[in-house]
């Protein structure tokens, strides 16, 4: 078994050679977490955004989507907090140079601290086997206490100091936790800033401040600024929500593993607008339906979980994440927010406008309440393609890398491959593409041996190698290899067509997404 670290590696390098990720300007070294998507990268991408918005938009009646500009009025951000409080606190290492966000230091000494305390859970568990309490052993083992004594005490300081934002507090911590840089491995840090992580620049040829503009750390306030424009126009009733996916920027201050943590990326999101009081049946509703939408991938139950929030932003009523179990370990693919009528409220304040809606079920007008499911569709494209990547020695010796994507959501989902470049092969080749190509994203190539061309296929996971040989100008007749199993069938040209759209398509992704059939 390959670990996870080289996994991870062969993935990334996996992703440049078949043109599915780039770094961005590379001719120049690069642009740090910034990347391209590249020819089947662009497919990839565009599938599973169109498998999003379908679910999301086509298959509820009472969800609309909208496309909504990056650039927004500044007093946007002030209205939603982002001007203010969008911060990381940061901090560096005077000797490596390195720059680290604070908090993530403290978070992960903490959980050193309790992995200890884990251990010692552990042993004790091997030591008793089946007598075992584990409950009972951790509420009185006097180093398991210890340890989660000190972890709850570094945390309820540092939470404390982040609340009261006492900086120099937040850096004694650092000091009195003894934490040291991972390079340099010395305690030499400067003071904690707090960084603000939204890009700004300049509108118009006046650089002042009143022409200061953000480029959008997140799509949602594009849709709350609509509300009333989509609710009107759209003669939306309650409950009903509003989809978008677009770029976001976040200055990062530590950008690492690869798509996963970018400073430009892509959002989807949908904000539910909901009767106040309602939210908990419907923020419950969204979790599940998320979490039925993502398991229909087909990756199997065990590589999301959810995780709630304990501690919950300002505006939040509940919060959980969906988790992904990424090669470096669960993290958050997708976040669910019951976030209160505090964006609406915050936009009425700050406008001076109305942003409500009149319920004629009750007969009273209000601010909704807003739910919201918001996924990062770079941090999914990664998900899919930890979960697609194999590698697979095969039965004669030799060995190969497939991409086992979902069929429906394969870049090329079906290769036309002449056995030789010439006797009316190619041109029967061709034919079949122009029979395909109406629905299906298809391709077909010539060049080198029949092998090495399914070899080719498997490595950018297309799921059908459709092979024109010398029987196929006789019969009509065309042999269809299936990318997972390797096998080969004959069939009709004219049934290609059939087999594609029940297979290959989207629609029957998205009816198991919604329940109808498993
Ligand atoms: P994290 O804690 O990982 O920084 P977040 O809680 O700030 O994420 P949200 O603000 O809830 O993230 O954004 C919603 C989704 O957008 C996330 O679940 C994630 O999939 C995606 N996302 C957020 N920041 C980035 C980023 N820098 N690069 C790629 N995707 C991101």
């Amino acid at each position: 078994m390959m670990n996870q670290e080289d996994l991870f590696k062969n993935i990334i390098s996996h992703s440049k050679e078949y043109g599915f990720i780039f770094q961005s300007s590379e001719i120049y070294d690069g642009l740090s977490a910034v990347y391209d998507y590249g020819q089947m990268g662009a497919e990839l991408k565009k599938n599973l955004r169109d498998f999003w918005w379908k679910s999301m938009v086509q298959m509820h009646q009472n969800i609309v989507g909208i496309d909504s500009a990056i650039f927004m009025h500044p007093t946007t951000w002030k209205a939603s907090g982002h001007v203010d409080a969008f911060n990381d606190p940061l901090i560096d290492n005077k000797d490596s140079k390195k720059r680290y966000r604070a908090d993530v230091l403290i978070e992960e000494h903490v959980s050193k601290i309790r992995a200890k305390a884990d251990k010692e859970v552990e042993k004790a568990a091997k030591r008793f086997g089946e007598t075992f309490d584990e409950t009972m052993y951790r509420q009185t083992n006097p180093r398991v206490l210890e340890y989660n004594a000190k972890a709850d005490e570094i945390e309820s300081r540092f939470k404390a100091a982040l609340e009261e934002n006492q900086l120099d507090e937040v850096r004694q911590i650092i000091i009195d936790c003894e934490i040291v840089c991972p390079i340099s491995g010395t305690k030499n840090w400067t003071e904690v800033r707090q960084f603000n992580l939204m890009f700004s620049t300049q509108m118009g040829s006046l650089s002042d401040d009143a022409n200061t503009i953000y480029l959008r750390p997140e799509t949602a306030q594009g849709i709350f600024v609509n509300f009333l424009n989509v609710q009107k126009t759209g003669r939306m009733k309650i409950p009903f929500g509003i989809a978008q996916t677009g770029k976001a920027f976040r200055n990062e201050i530590v950008a690492r593993q690869f798509i996963f943590r970018m400073r430009e990326f892509e959002q989807m999101e949908m904000q539910f607008f909901v009767r106040p009081g309602t939210e908990m049946t419907w923020y419950n509703y969204w979790k599940n339906t998320r979490m039925k939408w993502h398991r229909a991938l087909g990756f199997g139950d065990k590589k999301h979980k959810f995780h709630d929030h304990l501690k919950l932003a300002h505006y939040a009523n509940a919060a959980a994440d969906i988790e992904f179990d990424f090669p470096f370990g669960f993290k958050e693919l997708e976040g669910i927010h019951s976030r209160t009528d505090f964006d609406l409220k915050k936009h009425e304040e700050f406008s001076g406008k109305k942003l409500q809606y009149f319920d004629p079920e009750i007969n009273e007008s209000y601010v909704p309440y807003v739910v919201e499911t918001s996924i990062g569709l770079d941090r999914l494209f990664l998900a899919i393609m930890s979960e697609a990547y194999k590698e697979e020695t095969l039965a004669d010796g030799s060995s190969r890398v497939v991409m086992k994507f979902p069929f429906a959501l394969a870049p090329i989902k079906a290769a036309i491959l002449p056995l030789v470049n010439k006797d009316g092969l190619p041109e029967k080749a061709e034919e079949i593409v122009n029979l395909l190509k109406f629905d299906h994203n298809v391709a077909t190539e010539a060049k080198d041996a029949i092998g090495k061309r399914y070899r080719r296929h498997d490595a950018i996971g297309t799921p059908y190698c459709i092979t024109v040989d010398y029987e196929t100008m006789e019969t009509n007749t065309v042999t269809l290899r299936n990318r997972d199993t390797m096998e080969q069938e004959r069939v009709n040209i004219e049934d290609l067509k059939n087999i594609l759209n029940n297979t290959v398509s989207l629609s029957s992704l998205l009816e198991k997404s919604a329940g109808l059939s498993e």
